[in-house]
């Protein structure tokens, strides 16, 4: 596919048939997913929805050394006054000399809305540029400029001769789309676009040192992008670089926390490596029609299972297999040995989760691998990327065939009213929809977090460790229950939890 000739990337309800809307057994999804028919799902009443700009401001504002400009009226973005000092810690992580995050929002008015943003857009680039001078100005374009037709690409077009920062636009107009991860490609699209390949129209330089090319050759040969994640913490993007060099391969990650310059040279790659498929598709793909760089995008190597089948992936692209199962099984001789007392414990203890799709069917292979119950799971959205884990989550673990599954993004009342039902001994969710599951009296455990471990080996122990210690005391979720209440009448609790899920047409 090669969608990068366009301004704006297509939505993910077109380019993947994403289902946003569902309600019914982990079988049944599986089953209306392979005819195809899942997106023509939809909802009666809706009571909230996720905006692709907010997402995509998870990964950008992450980008060292960059500004970003938000194109908009002053309340799209406001989120990021809460990710300020987040941004600058995780950066100084990879970057001791880190700024942070720097931002400047348009503030178009209703002037502006007659008579166009598109001066207001000029003078924040040209402000950025000569305030801070950074390597990268990124443009958000949110759902006022679009409807009132601003024209940023020939502006930006027009001012990137006159600045020396590359300048990003990245189309992530709200109102766009119901699924929320389309954000991603919005992303992508903007740095496959301008950063991805800076440079390398320039004339070759001559070689003069052929030893020096052939280096040159193998290390690239022995390169993998690893693509992170900005829900992912540094320690995880360490372990897995360990894991990667023990097999002798060289690591660099990319797109979160990574320098604009990182990308230019991002091509020279023999291998991309996806942390997430529902994060990576659209960059992976790309980067395949235009550089003939292989990609893997199975699974998230979050629990053994999945650690093992993403290292395997790995080693059976560069043919050392059998270097990889010896790292496997000394990690693994290590591991069981750390778990015992701790499956002990969580033997038997049920769970529910949600959150995004790859994350939560990875989930629950790990605490199935623990002992424990999955009792359902609630996926933002579902597609083609799911369905491929769900399936080997089903053959692997053949009862979770009856867990429930419910797909929506937000939707807290659906949430609340599964939880209640289903009353987990913990539930495993996305920070955003936490504090409704604690409300309720049911202990919770964040599905990711930027100061923990989750990914490989280190991270089933840790996870297993975090979790035992949550659930032997939950004084916390059980005092909150007896001052907190959430907003929904008694009988919506007896009622279907699917009843305003409108997916007649799947059947
Ligand atoms: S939906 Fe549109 S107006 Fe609302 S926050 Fe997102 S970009 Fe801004």
């Amino acid at each position: 596919m090669d969608y990068t000739r366009e301004k704006t990337p297509p939505i993910r309800e077109e380019r993947l048939g994403a289902c946003m809307a569902f309600g019914g057994s982990c079988c049944d999804i599986s089953r209306q997913s392979k005819k195809g028919c899942l997106f023509n799902n939809n909802r009666k009443f809706s009571q909230s929805q996720g905006c692709q700009l907010t997402l995509s401001l998870a990964i950008l504002n992450t980008i060292r050394d960059s500004v970003i400009i938000v194109h908009s009226p002053i309340g799209c973005g406001a989120n990021l006054v809460a990710q300020a000092g987040v941004s600058k810690g995780f950066q100084k992580l990879r970057d001791p000399n880190a700024f942070g995050l720097r931002w400047i929002n348009t503030n178009l008015d209703e002037v502006d809305v007659i008579n166009g943003g598109e001066e207001k857009l000029r003078s924040a680039i040209l402000y950025a540029d000569r305030e801070y001078r950074p390597s990268a100005i990124i443009v958000m374009n949110s759902c006022v400029p679009a409807l009132i037709g601003d024209d940023i690409d020939t502006l930006i077009e027009e001012l990137q001769k006159q600045v020396s920062a590359r300048i990003v636009p990245v189309h992530c107009e709200g109102f766009k789309t119901k699924i929320q991860a389309t954000a991603y490609d919005a992303v992508y699209h903007g740095i496959l676009r301008t950063l991805v390949g800076v440079g390398e129209d320039e004339e070759e330089p001559i070689i003069i040192d052929e030893l020096e090319e052939l280096k040159r050759k193998y290390r690239i040969s022995r390169t993998v992008n690893v693509l992170n994640v900005s829900s992912m913490s540094r320690p995880d993007e360490e372990n897995l670089v360990k894991l990667l060099s023990a097999l002798d391969l060289n690591v660099r990650i990319l797109p979160c926390y990574a320098h604009p310059d990182d990308f230019a040279d991002s091509f020279e790659a023999a291998l991309n490596v996806s942390i997430c498929a529902t994060h990576d598709d659209y960059f992976v793909e790309h980067m395949k029609s235009k550089y003939q760089i292989p990609f893997i995008l199975r699974t998230i190597p979050i629990g053994i299972a999945n650690t093992n089948k993403w290292l395997l992936d790995i080693a059976g692209f560069f043919g050392i297999e059998e270097q990889a199962r010896k790292l496997i099984d000394s990690e693994m001789r290590e591991l069981n040995i750390a778990l015992a007392p701790y499956r002990e414990f969580l033997k038997g203890k049920t769970a529910f989760l949600g959150g995004g799709e790859i994350r939560i069917i990875t989930t629950a292979e790990l605490l199935h691998s623990l002992g424990m119950e999955i009792l359902g799971l609630r996926g933002f959205h579902f597609d083609r990327y799911g369905e491929g884990l769900l399936e080997e989550l089903m053959e692997e673990i053949p009862e979770s065939e009856r867990a429930i599954i419910n797909i929506g993004t937000g939707q807290p009342f659906e949430q609340a009213n599964l939880l209640e039902k289903y009353q987990p001994d913990v539930f495993v969710g996305h920070p955003g929809g936490n504090g409704w599951a604690n409300k309720q009296g049911i202990p919770v455990f964040p599905l990711f977090g930027q100061a923990y471990e989750y990914m490989g080996y280190v991270g089933v122990y840790e996870v297993a460790r975090r979790l035992t210690r949550i659930l032997k005391n939950t004084s916390y979720s059980r005092n909150l229950v007896k001052h907190a209440r959430l907003p929904y009448r008694q009988d919506w609790y007896s009622e279907d939890p699917f009843a305003y899920i409108n997916q007649d047409a799947a059947l």
